[in-house]
């Protein structure tokens, strides 16, 4: 807030990226690798995630493993299917169980900052520890419209982006 006004870290949205260690939707240092692009927190270097996109993921995971576990022992683990059901179950009950970690902090988050009110929103991002930055890259970019239209982000590089390019 300090920093970039236009833009509140501290009220949830679901479909950007969030820290679960700074409680906040913090900039990232994004690295590419072949396959995936990983967030990490400026503030922390966690990996962030985005609760709208890991939540249907956590329950299809946990779903799973809720069948498959008992499923498996049901079938008898000297059957063929009985061991292969488990350890697939317990795979997903793992991989589910970290999602389930995580967002189980944002919910919290999100019930917290349900009934604060606008300025006590806004107190919050100005105390917090990690205030966003502006600057010239593409992470900012992505960062920045999450929240905002392309022409928001656009206006936001005219009126912060004056000083020499970086
Ligand atoms: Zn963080």
């Amino acid at each position: 807030m300090k920093n970039v006004p236009e833009i509140n870290h501290c009220i949830p949205s679901s479909n950007a990226f969030w820290c679960s260690t700074c409680y906040a939707h913090t900039q990232w240092c994004s690295s590419s690798s072949s396959e995936t692009t990983s967030y990490r927190c400026r503030g922390c270097q966690a990996s962030m995630f985005r609760p709208g996109q890991t939540l249907p993921w956590m329950y299809v995971l946990c779903g799973k493993a809720l069948v498959m576990v008992p499923g498996g022992f049901l079938a008898g683990m000297d059957s063929q299917l009985g061991p292969f059901c488990v350890a697939w179950g317990g795979f997903c009950a793992l991989i589910g169980g970290m999602m389930l970690y995580h967002c189980r902090k944002w919910f919290a988050w999100t019930n917290r900052q349900r009934w604060k009110n606008p300025t006590g929103l806004e107190q919050e991002a100005l105390d917090h520890p990690f205030q966003p930055s502006y600057e010239k890259s593409e992470d900012f970019d992505g960062w920045a419209g999450q929240f905002l239209s392309d022409l928001e982000v656009q206006q936001l590089h005219e009126k912060h982006g004056s000083g020499p390019e970086y």
